[in-house]
């Protein structure tokens, strides 16, 4: 139970062995070679802290510490892990890690043999759960002293700072995530690379695999152009040999440690990979995706004739990449990170990976921001980035939601940019597609964003095309595009920005303060666009997200914040502050900005519908007569019953797809694990917006869009189809959605022209 050989572990096994050691336990048993080695599972560290008898006095340091407070926070992390390596471990656990450690070395036939000590973190209800960012490893341990002693360093490294706030920012309970240690033989590589056992941009089953000399870092990190190859799957056919210089590799000096050196001068353009192994790797590569049932990325090693699998994981990008990095290669380095294209735009700059909220001064003016998720607290220093990379989300995330606006670049769920990417290198991002070049490309940058000036949209619509606003600093240049309005103003972001939680407005009977926020960042948008139409969407604000404001301590911890306490249902749950938002805008109208509509958000049935009109009606601010009054489409169940809104009374709808593709096929749009399954697209949504258009046609209600699947205009096309009255999209989207919805509209008085001279 302790301690278990990869040969004893599934990928079921993650609970006991975390991701790591269950991804390794799951290749051995299905026959695929991987170094030896065994994990040190979560419940050994359980056991530990249990014997140790250290929880409790752990749990109280945690509960006192302000962790927004960085200076306590590190102050409680160093005293944590000074705990946990101070503790004894209890002795039949130094008698099986010994055990295992002793046989390991006599399995590969070495004394004191080195090995790879990982931490694998894993939640007690969550076992899947990421903890992106905090595996450390150790390389070149050996000896059984010193196999113990980096066995209790990971299991301190489970208390690291960010470890901490990370956990406390995802609401996991401390007492409920555990770690598991991997103890695994080094591989001594002699040459070593990636492999994608598919071609990421077509899925043609083509194994595109690059390798180079000595230890896989070289290649992992980007450091050297390593020989490209392509083997056809379906023959074994070798389709494309290229040979790069190599002027780098890693190799073990004689500590055991791993150096940089230079590659001999005879075998930098010697081709690293001959026929056979190539095959050897391609039949490897069937073997690991018949397995998985998906295509894999994977790590390899060559050990003399010895080929080891290293890594391996489901390719996450698959679809466009590949062709990106091909028409990167002529003028860029090579691809060292992809993730999903958030931001349009290319930046080049240095990297500064910033994985505490303290770290934030160190990104200046120009900077490539690396992180694992963006939070409201870090949008001063997204303004100063150039560009914005992120290991988690996806484009409706908080990262790309801001960075569009911002008109920043941005590349968003990488998995592992923030491991990968080395502080202060030099990179491109290319926020269409998705990728993170390596080195600073002067040819390719272009000024981000800022598309559709008023002269590059002179085109006239009957179709309106509005923008999505969230920012007010971002309303002006939004209105310079000449967008008829704004389809959605998202009140959460100027929530966020001032740093308050509402709640605490009204517990601290600040009510007053409160509305003069919220009117006076909404007067900066209406000023912007005035007389054009303003919707205003009152607060969707998720507890994650409201957490880190001052005066949300008290917010519940969800376990799936998406399906949580959001929307209208929590706002009439707390009607103060829903009030408080209709009593700005009424002060707004009372000022003559008569162009700002109200709408609700996240609506699943029409009874939310008339309580939040009759609390409008409560502040002496009339729907309908007053102001206009409309809601998002958000959930199936409103799409479905959209006849029954209608009946309560709408003046407008706006199609909310990110949420509703979420609800829809039951993907979270923040996952980047799922974000292949993610698509506006699935017959099922689209069937759910096209229902909800035509019944609003029918009914005489405006319908429009502010999903991003306004944005993307092959959807547009369908949607002006469908009848959509108004698209409303992001500014670098809406000189494009703007030709594409004159077209459509084009279209259709051209069919219905020949159709009556048939
Ligand atoms: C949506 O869900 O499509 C939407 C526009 O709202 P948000 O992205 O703010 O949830
Ligand atoms: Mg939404």
């Amino acid at each position: 139970m302790y301690v278990k050989k990869f040969e004893e572990l599934s990928k079921d096994d993650i609970g006991i062995a975390g991701g790591k050691g269950a991804n390794l336990g799951e290749l051995t048993q299905a026959g695929i070679p991987v170094p030896p080695g065994f994990v040190v599972t979560a419940q050994a560290y359980e056991y530990f802290m249990d014997e140790a008898g250290i929880n409790d006095k752990v749990m109280s340091i945690l509960e006192e510490t302000d962790i927004n407070d960085t200076k306590a926070l590190q102050a409680a992390a160093e005293e944590i892990k000074k705990i946990i390596v101070e503790s004894p471990i209890p002795d039949d656990l130094v008698m099986y890690i010994r055990e295992y450690y002793n046989e390991l070395c006599q399995r590969v036939g070495e004394e004191d043999t080195d090995v790879a000590i990982r931490s694998s973190a894993t939640a007690e209800d969550l076992p899947e759960a990421s903890f992106a960012g905090q595996q450390d490893t150790f390389l070149h341990v050996s000896g059984d002293e010193e196999v113990i002693e980096f066995i209790r360093k990971c299991w301190a490294s489970l208390f690291e700072a960010r470890a901490i706030f990370y956990r406390e920012e995802n609401n996991f309970e401390h007492s409920k995530v555990y770690i598991a240690v991997v103890v695994q033989k080094m591989a001594f590589a002699d040459k070593a690379g990636v492999m994608f056992t598919v071609n990421p941009s077509t899925g043609e089953e083509i194994a595109l695999i690059e390798g180079s000399w000595g230890l896989g870092e070289a290649v992992v990190s980007g450091d050297v152009t390593p020989d490209n190859y392509q083997v056809d799957k379906r023959n074994n056919e070798i389709v494309n040999v290229t040979i790069s210089d190599k002027k780098v590799m890693y190799t073990n000096d004689e500590d055991g440690t791993s150096v940089k050196i230079e590659v001999p001068e005879d075998k930098r353009k010697e081709r690293v990979l001959s026929d056979d192994e190539l095959i050897q790797l391609t039949e490897m590569g069937k073997t690991v995706q018949a397995h998985y049932g998906e295509p894999m990325d994977t790590e390899w090693a060559f050990e003399k004739d010895m080929l080891f699998l290293l890594q391996a994981r489901p390719i996450t990008t698959l679809g466009g990449a590949e062709e990106a990095a091909d028409d990167a290669s002529s003028d860029l380095g090579d691809v060292l990170v992809r993730g999903l294209g958030a931001s349009p735009g290319m930046a080049a700059g240095t990297v500064k990976i910033v994985l505490d909220i303290d770290e934030l001064d160190k990104i200046k003016d120009g900077d490539i921001m690396v992180t694992t998720m963006t939070t409201p607290d870090m949008v001063p220093a997204m303004r100063r980035a150039s560009g914005i990379v992120t290991d988690e989300g996806g484009v409706t995330c908080h990262a790309s939601i801001i960075s569009r606006e911002l008109g920043i670049p941005c590349v968003v769920g990488t998995g592992d940019a923030t491991t990968t990417l080395v502080e202060n290198s030099g990179v491109t991002l290319d926020g269409k597609k998705g990728l993170v070049f390596e080195g600073i490309s002067q040819t390719k940058e272009e000024a981000p964003v800022a598309a559709g000036s008023v002269e590059a949209a002179p085109i006239i619509t009957v179709t309106e095309v509005k923008a999505n606003v969230s920012m007010p600093e971002a309303a002006e240049k939004a209105a310079a595009t000449g967008a008829d309005g704004v389809g959605l103003l998202r009140t959460e972001h100027l929530m966020l920005t001032s740093g308050i939680h509402p709640g605490k407005f009204i517990a601290d009977g600040n009510e007053d303060e409160l509305i003069d926020t919220i009117a006076d960042n909404v007067q900066i948008v209406a000023d912007a666009f005035y007389p054009r139409p303003v919707w205003y969407r009152t607060l969707d604000a998720p507890t994650d997200e409201f957490i880190t404001l001052e005066g949300g301590e008290n917010e519940p911890r969800e376990h799936n914040p998406m399906l949580g306490w959001r929307g209208i249902r929590r706002e009439l749950d707390q009607p103060e502050i829903l009030k408080c938002e209709f009593k700005a805008i009424k002060k707004l109208h009372e000022k003559g900005y008569t162009n700002i509509g109200i709408m609700i958000p996240l609506s699943q049935s029409p009874e939310e519908l008339k309580q939040a009109k009759a609390l409008c009606s409560e502040v002496g601010f009339e729907p309908h007569k007053d102001v206009e009054f409309g809601m998002m489409v958000e959930i199936p169940a409103a799409a479905i019953m959209i006849d029954e809104y209608i009946k309560v009374g709408i003046d407008f709808v706006s199609l909310g797809t990110n949420d509703l593709t979420q609800y829809t096929l039951a993907v979270d749009r923040n996952n980047e694990f799922v974000a292949k399954h993610y698509s506006e697209e699935h017959p099922a949504v689209m069937k759910l917006i096209e229902r909800t258009i035509r019944k609003c046609a029918e009914a005489g209600v405006k319908c429009s869009i502010c999903g991003q699947a306004g944005s993307v205009p092959h959807i547009v096309e369908k949607l002006v189809e469908f009848g959509i009255t108004s698209v409303s999209s992001n500014t670098d989207a809406i000189a494009d959605v703007r030709k594409t919805v004159a077209r459509a509209e084009q279209k259709i008085i051209l069919d219905a022209a020949r159709k009556r001279l048939e």
